[in-house]
């Protein structure tokens, strides 16, 4: 797949007296879990837009300076996160078009399923295209701009609407704007989270995670409802349905995406990944004498596990505050580097000792292996692997980054084996339906594709990868792809 693939945290700021871009440096600080790419701030001072986007953390991408530089009280922000091969500024967001009726920025958190077509159906139609971009969401912003342009759309709000009904499938957490109004909308299935808040009922903020509204000591009100477009602008708030929301929120915001002081479908994701941990006591206890996490995104999975085990919970591994996720990283050598750089073991909490480790996902092996080897290198007597959700064996199609089904261990061989090849003494999953329970929805409530192959909405990406649609024997289908691929 040559599109760029985003899964970006996204904030809108809407205001009479607030400034926007203070606003959104700390949201988007407070979602830079979500990208660590570049990261992106456009306003509006009322007459024109403003922008300031650049490769890098929001720390490094904004100074004081460029704050400034950002008049208004009306805003969106973007951090990106994207896979490798796609790294440049030019997919820094938000993206800004020029239309008939002015300037529209986006900012988008998802990944559209129809990417091709519509691309060349846009082309087809005269749109104006720019060929160096090759992104689902700057498509987005074009095809607004088409839709003004030809006058199919008389607004803004108007174009969003046609865009929805008409033009657009997959995933998206979408924050749009023009020089007045702030417009927020999430896919039918709302496959990537969006939540609305204000800050001192002085202001409206739509933000990817709830974390980012607490972060302005904001109030947070609701989640925007999948197929719901709201608008904000000197009228006031107003929210249109769609289409009948069929809520399909992505499954991996539990396991891992989500910052865990968020709230999701108005859970705790602490608590959740904390009955993950306690649902794999369940299921699986070896005999231990230490349960520890792989720091920080399986803490709280571990502390459950502890306490439902009554194994004692441990750090073994410190994690370096100056590495930043490592997942990314295109050259597997690199990314073998940076897992020891992350991490340091505490030897004297390992020797001699049977461990239990525990890590939230499994994607192709590369922190696993190497995790395993440094608490054997400290002493470690045993190390029993868990997971604490169930084997990735499918690609994603709505935003986060899974590779192609070969790249990913579950397809490469069963469980002894990978035991045996990152060097534990068992490994283990937690079920598909130990998931479900732990977060306390039935299987149709949430998108598990990359567990299950069952994908909510048809990706045209399959076509291209020659999977079916619904997929019943994962291996096989997995492994004859990996064939028709390589
Ligand atoms: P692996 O090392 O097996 O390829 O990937 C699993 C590790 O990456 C886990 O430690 C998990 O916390 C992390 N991880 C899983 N999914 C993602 C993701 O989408 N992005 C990033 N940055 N890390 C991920
Ligand atoms: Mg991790």
């Amino acid at each position: 797949m040559s599109e760029a693939r985003d899964a970006c945290g996204v904030a809108g700021f809407y205001s009479k007296t607030l400034p926007a871009a203070r606003h959104l440096y700390f949201a988007l600080f407070a979602l830079q879990h979500r990208g660590q790419e570049s990261s992106g701030i456009t306003t509006s001072d009322g007459k024109k837009l403003h922008t300031h986007k650049q490769m890098g953390l929001v720390t490094q991408v904004f100074t004081q300076a460029n704050l400034d530089n950002l008049p208004g009280t009306l805003g969106i922000g973007h951090d990106r996160y994207s896979t490798s091969g796609t790294s440049n500024d030019a997919n820094a967001q938000p993206f800004v078009i020029k239309s008939a009726l002015g300037k529209i920025a986006v900012a988008h958190n998802g990944n559209l399923t129809n990417y091709e077509s519509l691309r060349t159906r846009l082309r087809d139609a005269g749109a104006k295209m720019s060929d160096e971009q090759h992104s689902d969401s700057a498509l987005i912003a074009r095809l607004l701009g088409f839709l003004i342009d030809t006058k199919k759309a008389g607004n803004l709000e108007e174009a969003v609407e046609i865009a929805f009904n008409d033009y657009i499938l997959g995933s998206f957490s979408l924050v749009i704007m023009n020089k007045d109004t702030l417009i927020g909308l999430r896919d039918r299935n709302g496959l990537r989270p969006l939540c609305i808040g204000n800050v001192k009922n002085e202001a409206t903020i739509i933000a990817s995670e709830t974390c980012a509204i607490k972060t302005l000591e904001g109030h947070t009100e609701r989640e925007i409802n999948p197929g719901e477009m709201v608008v904000i602008n000197a009228k006031g708030t107003h929210s249109k349905q769609l289409a009948p929301a069929d809520p399909k929120l992505c499954v991996f915001e539990f396991v891992y995406t989500a910052r865990p002081d968020s709230e999701l479908y108005g859970q705790s994701v602490y608590e959740v990944r904390k009955n993950f941990g306690r649902q794999l006591a369940r299921e699986y206890v070896p005999d231990a004498d230490i349960v520890m996490p792989v720091p920080d995104s399986s803490i709280p999975a571990a502390l459950g596990y502890a306490e439902e085990s009554g194994i004692s919970f441990e750090e073994g591994l410190v994690k370096s505050r100056y590495v930043h996720r490592t997942f990314i990283e295109p050259d597997p050598n690199i990314r073998l580097n940076k897992v020891r750089l992350k991490f340091a073991t505490l030897d004297h909490v390992l020797r001699k000792k049977r461990v239990i480790v525990i890590d939230d996902s499994i994607v192709r092996s590369t922190t696993s292996k190497e995790v395993v080897a440094m608490l054997k290198r400290a002493g470690a007597a045993e190390v029993h692997f868990l997971i604490a959700s169930p084997p990735i064996r499918f690609p994603d199609f709505y935003g986060i980054d899974i590779p192609q089904p070969a790249d990913l261990i579950a397809n490469q061989m069963d469980i002894e084996e990978f035991a045996e090849y990152i060097g534990a003494e068992s490994v283990h999953y937690l079920s598909l339906a130990g998931m479900y329970k732990s977060i306390g929805v039935t299987g149709d409530m949430v998108c598990s594709s990359c567990f299950t192959g069952e994908y909510p909405v048809y990706p045209e990406q399959l076509d291209e990868l020659k999977l079916s649609g619904q997929v019943a024997s994962a291996k096989k289908l997995v492994r004859d792809t990996a064939k028709q691929i390589s």
